[in-house]
C-alpha cells in the first residue's frame, strides 16, 4: 500500500476524497505513481526540461502527460524510486513547502506571458504573487483540490473556454490595464474590474468567500455556487462591490494559431501538440535539444496540450519543424488526432479496462478530411470522462475492449449502441459521419 511521502518532514494527512495529485502527494494509478509538476506560468527553461525528461526515464516509466491545466505529469514512478525523484525535484526548485500548499497552487496563465506584443501587460509577476498568496495563506488551503485560478493577459492566445473557478482577464482602459473578474463558467458576465495591484487580494477574497459559503451551500466548484446563489451573493460575501464591467471581447484561440510556426509582430514561436496529451521522455529531451540548438529561450506549457518553443526566429521555427518530425509530436493543425480526445485508459488508469489511446489513434483516421476544429470524438476508459467533460458529437466508453457509443452527449449519458468491437465502432462512426461530411462539402465545397 502506497504511503504518501513526508513533505519536507511534515507528515501528510491521508489524501481526502476528490484530491488532486502533486509532487509531494503522488497518486497511485494503473501504471504506478503519478507525480504532477505545477510549473509557475507553465514556464519551462530548457535545462529544467532536460532534467524533467531524465527524471521521467530514471524514476518513472518514461511517459509524460501534459494536463489541461498545463501541468506535467510523470507516470509509472515506483515506490522505491519516489524518494530519488523527490530529491531531484527539490534540487530543481520545483517542490512546494507542503502538499497542502502545492495542492492549492492552481494558477493557469497565458502561455506567452511576458513575450506577447499583443498582451495588455506582463502578467508573470502577478501570477507569481497569486501563487505566493495561495501557498502562504493557510486559510485558503481549505479550497478543494480542483479549484483553479486563471490569469489571461489579453494577448494573442486567449484562455477563453479553459476551465477555472476565478477568471481574471486583462483589458486596456484609458486609465491603464485592468482585470475583468468572472466566476466559474460565467466568463461572459464579469462581476467587477480591478487594478493589477489589487488582483491578488480580490482573488483571495473571492476564494475565501467560496470556502465560507460552501459551509452552508454544498458546492464542489465555483460554478456550482454560482448556480445555487448567483454571482451577487458571492461578490457580497467577498466584500466586493458589483460593477458594470464591460463585456469581454469575443476572443477564442483556434488550434491553428497554436500548432506550427507563428509570428506576432515579429515575435516567433513554434507549437508542437502532444497526441492525447502524452509524450515520451526522449521526445521532451529532443525538443529541448533542438530548441537550444536554434537559440530558443525556453518552452511554454499550454492548457491545449501543446508546448510552445519561444525566443526563436521564424526561420529557426521552420528548421525545427523538420528536425522534430520523428518525435511523435503533432506538428500540423490539420492532424486528424486533434479531433479526438482520449484519456490515458488501460493500463495507465485503474478504472480502465480498455486500451483507449491506441484505439483513439485508429479511430482518428476517420476524421482526416474534416477541417481543423474542436473535438468531434471523445474516447473514454470509463463513464467518468476525464478527457472531455463537456458534450461531444461522438463519445465512446470502453468496457473490456469493447465500446458503448453516445451521440451528442458525455461519457455518462445513455448510449445509442453498446458493446461494439473496435471494427464495429469504425463502421458505425463511418456511417454516422457520412451526412456530416456531405454537409461540410456542401458548405465548403
Ligand atoms: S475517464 Fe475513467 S479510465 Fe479514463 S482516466 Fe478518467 S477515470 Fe481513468
Amino acid at each position: 500500500m502506497f504511503t504518501p511521502p513526508l513533505a519536507r518532514g511534515v507528515p501528510n494527512r491521508p489524501a481526502p476524497r476528490g484530491w488532486c495529485p502533486g509532487a509531494l502527494r503522488p497518486m497511485l494509478t494503473g501504471d504506478g505513481l503519478l507525480v504532477r509538476l505545477r510549473l509557475t506560468g507553465g514556464i519551462l527553461d530548457l535545462a529544467t526540461a532536460h532534467a524533467i525528461a531524465a527524471c521521467a526515464t530514471r524514476f518513472g516509466n518514461g511517459l509524460i502527460d501534459l494536463s489541461s491545466r498545463a501541468n506535467l505529469q510523470l507516470r509509472g514512478v515506483g515506490e522505491a524510486t519516489l524518494p530519488g525523484l523527490t530529491a531531484e525535484l527539490e534540487r530543481l526548485h520545483i517542490l512546494d513547502a507542503s502538499a497542502e500548499a502545492e495542492t492549492v497552487r492552481n494558477v493557469t496563465a497565458s502561455p506567452l506571458a511576458g513575450l506577447d506584443p499583443a498582451a495588455v501587460l506582463d502578467i508573470r509577476p502577478i501570477a507569481k504573487a497569486l501563487e505566493a498568496r495561495l501557498t502562504s495563506d493557510t486559510a485558503l488551503h481549505r479550497l478543494p483540490g480542483k479549484f483553479g485560478f486563471l490569469i489571461d493577459d489579453g494577448g494573442a492566445l486567449p484562455l477563453t473556454g479553459v476551465s477555472a473557478d476565478i477568471r481574471l482577464t486583462a483589458i486596456a482602459t484609458p486609465q491603464g490595464p485592468r482585470f475583468l473578474i468572472a466566476l466559474g463558467d460565467a466568463e461572459d458576465l464579469p462581476i467587477a474590474t480591478c487594478e493589477p495591484a489589487q488582483l491578488v487580494d480580490c482573488a483571495a477574497r473571492l476564494a475565501q468567500a467560496f470556502i465560507d459559503l460552501r459551509n452552508q451551500t454544498p458546492a464542489r466548484r465555483m460554478r456550482d455556487l454560482v448556480r445555487s446563489l448567483g454571482v451577487a451573493a458571492i461578490a457580497e460575501a467577498a466584500d466586493m462591490a458589483m460593477q458594470d464591467a464591460p463585456a469581454p471581447a469575443d476572443r477564442h484561440v483556434a488550434i491553428s494559431h497554436v500548432i506550427g510556426r507563428h509570428e506576432i509582430s515579429g515575435m516567433a514561436y513554434l507549437g508542437v501538440a502532444l497526441p492525447f496529451g502524452r509524450m515520451g521522455s526522449a521526445a521532451l529531451d529532443h525538443l529541448a535539444t533542438v530548441a537550444s540548438r536554434h537559440g530558443a529561450t525556453g518552452l511554454r506549457l499550454t492548457p491545449w496540450r501543446v508546448i510552445l518553443v519561444v525566443g526563436i526566429s521564424a526561420d529557426a521555427a521552420d528548421a525545427m519543424l523538420a528536425e522534430l518530425h520523428d518525435d511523435g509530436f503533432i506538428l500540423k493543425a490539420d492532424d486528424a488526432r486533434l479531433h479526438v480526445a482520449a484519456c490515458p485508459g488501460a493500463p495507465s488508469c485503474n478504472s480502465a479496462t480498455t486500451p483507449v489511446q491506441p484505439d483513439a489513434t485508429r479511430f482518428s483516421q476517420l476524421f482526416t478530411d474534416l477541417a481543423p476544429g474542436g473535438t468531434v470524438l471523445h474516447v473514454s476508459g470509463c463513464t467518468k470522462g476525464c478527457a472531455h467533460a463537456s458534450s461531444a458529437q461522438f463519445t465512446l466508453v470502453g468496457h473490456a475492449g469493447r465500446y458503448d457509443l453516445i451521440e451528442n452527449g458525455t461519457a455518462a449519458d445513455t448510449p445509442v449502441a453498446v458493446h461494439l468491437s473496435p471494427d464495429e465502432v469504425e463502421a458505425e462512426l463511418s456511417r454516422r459521419l457520412r451526412p456530416i461530411k456531405e454537409r461540410l462539402l456542401v458548405e465548403h465545397p
